[in-house]
């Protein structure tokens, strides 16, 4: 997300540094410049104006002008500025009513409003410890209800069973006492959309709104549609209460026009990011971590983050503790490769890094690394814990075995363990105090 405008932010600041001392012209015309990439990432006007208003003033300042790294100084000041207009601080989710606690997922058709309701419950079962009951209240689309209930059957989500041609209101009363029934700590509602705003819709979720009066009232909208998507939150918000947006298909937009003119036009916060079709692709909205990566300055607390996630803690330490001691098994390997796949791979690891856009725009990494990695993944599966434990006993029939279990050949197989001896005679060199000698050549 946001590759352009981090693209042309990058290109606007290298100039801005490079310069030793700033005049007007020159910090007009970066600011010329700034407005240009918002309206190309298709911010709207007015936040755009806005966002130039309040930037202006402050990098016109004379201290800013003739301080010695005047380049550094304005982009703090655009950093500011983003944050407060991504809306600051996250807000957490209100769990503050007698349990089964109701939330609601409103938005148009098609946003991805049913993916985004078995999303959020993982979440919140992962997240909050909290037991989930999803219901689709969309009973014009007999296919909505079937995939609600599939998605949860498929992630072990509880999910109200369907009666048809049972209407709202019923479901949501039906609901309440099932989720008592099967003790299920929250509901989450997902509700009826059509293409376009209509009233009937606006009427629909206005009632339910009234009869489970939720907590939340998540709207999903499209990152995709742009500024269009912050106009339609700002309808929403007109008729029902929203508490949260969730902007999906983030991982499609380069451009970012949806997130940055979000909270400027509907007034409401985005609280979560969908980045990808598969139940665990929801991000938190950290506004200020954005910024970081809109600026070029990288995200890597995310990054850590999303590695350190499912992975077992355990099989990180014990990997951390085997690296001090130069030692570096098979296992270690393994957990590495998946903690790589956990975060994109090469690719979506190089997302958070600072200043790698343009690399990584050059790099056509896409598909080939998350196949080596998942193919590397399988040979080590192959091996016996014998063979793990000492792959110096990996002979030619060990080979042909492990080949045929993982679906490659032995020249694949004879990779693998040379960049696997390579790896931990690194690890060996790295435990004898040149950690330091490592990093200077950019190794962290
Ligand atoms: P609904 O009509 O609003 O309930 O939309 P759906 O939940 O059925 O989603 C429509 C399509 O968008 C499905 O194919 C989803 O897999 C896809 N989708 C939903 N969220 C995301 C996301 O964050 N990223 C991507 N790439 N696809 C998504």
């Amino acid at each position: 997300m946001f590759e352009n405008l981090t693209n042309k932010f990058e290109e606007i600041f290298s100039s801005l540094k490079k310069a030793a001392s700033l005049d007007e012209n020159q910090v007009d015309e970066g600011l010329r410049s700034i407005r240009q990439a918002l309206l190309e990432a298709d911010v709207s006007l007015d936040v755009t104006k806005d966002f130039i208003e309040k930037v202006k003033p402050k990098v016109m300042g004379q201290e800013i002008i003739r301080s010695t790294s005047p380049g550094d100084m304005v982009v703090k000041i655009v950093y500011d500025e983003l944050v407060s207009l991504l809306g600051e601080s996250n807000t957490d989710i209100n769990l503050n009513a007698v349990p089964p606690v109701p939330m609601m997922l409103v938005g148009l058709q098609g946003s991805g409003k049913t993916t985004t309701t078995a999303k959020l419950a993982k979440y919140l079962e992962k997240n909050k410890k909290k037991k989930i009951m999803m219901v689709s209240l969309d009973v014009y689309r007999p296919a909505a209800q079937e995939q609600l209930r599939s998605l949860g059957e498929q992630n072990d989500i509880l999910t109200l069973p369907i009666i048809e041609g049972q209407l709202p209101a019923d479901i949501c009363r039906r609901a309440v006492s099932a989720a008592n029934l099967n003790g299920a700590e929250i509901i989450l509602f997902d509700t009826a959309g059509r293409t376009q705003i209509d009233l009937q819709m606006m009427s629909e979720i206005k009632q339910i709104e009234s009869i489970i009066k939720p907590t939340e009232v998540f709207l999903v909208a499209d990152s995709l549609t742009g500024q269009v998507a912050a106009e339609v939150a700002k309808e929403f918000k007109n008729t029902v209460n929203v508490t949260g947006i969730v902007l999906t298909r983030a991982d499609g937009d380069a451009r970012g026009g949806a997130a940055l003119s979000m909270k400027y036009v509907s007034q409401v916060p985005i609280k979560f990011l969908g980045v990808g079709e598969k139940i665990e692709n929801l991000e938190v909205f950290h506004p200020d971590r954005i910024a970081n990566r809109i600026l070029g300055m990288g995200d890597i607390v995310s990054l850590v983050e999303k590695a350190a996630e499912d992975l077992g803690e355990e099989n990180i330490k014990k990997a951390e503790e085997n690296l001090k001691k130069g030692q570096f098994s098979m296992e270690d390997y393994l957990t590495q490769l998946r903690q790589m796949k956990k975060m994109g791979g090469i690719e979506g690891i190089m997302s958070f890094m600072p200043g790698v856009s343009k690399m990584k725009s050059q790099m056509d990494a896409s598909g080939i690394d998350e196949k080596v990695i998942s193919q590397n993944e399988a040979i080590i599966l192959s091996m016996t814990k014998k063979e793990r434990g000492n792959p110096k006993i990996i002979d030619g029939s060990r080979k042909k075995r492990i080949a045929n279990g993982s679906g490659t050949d032995a020249a694949t197989i004879n990779k693998l363990l040379k960049q696997f001896k390579m790896m931990s005679e690194m690890m060996k060199k790295m435990s004898k105090g040149n950690l330091k000698g490592m990093s200077d050549k950019g190794i962290p």
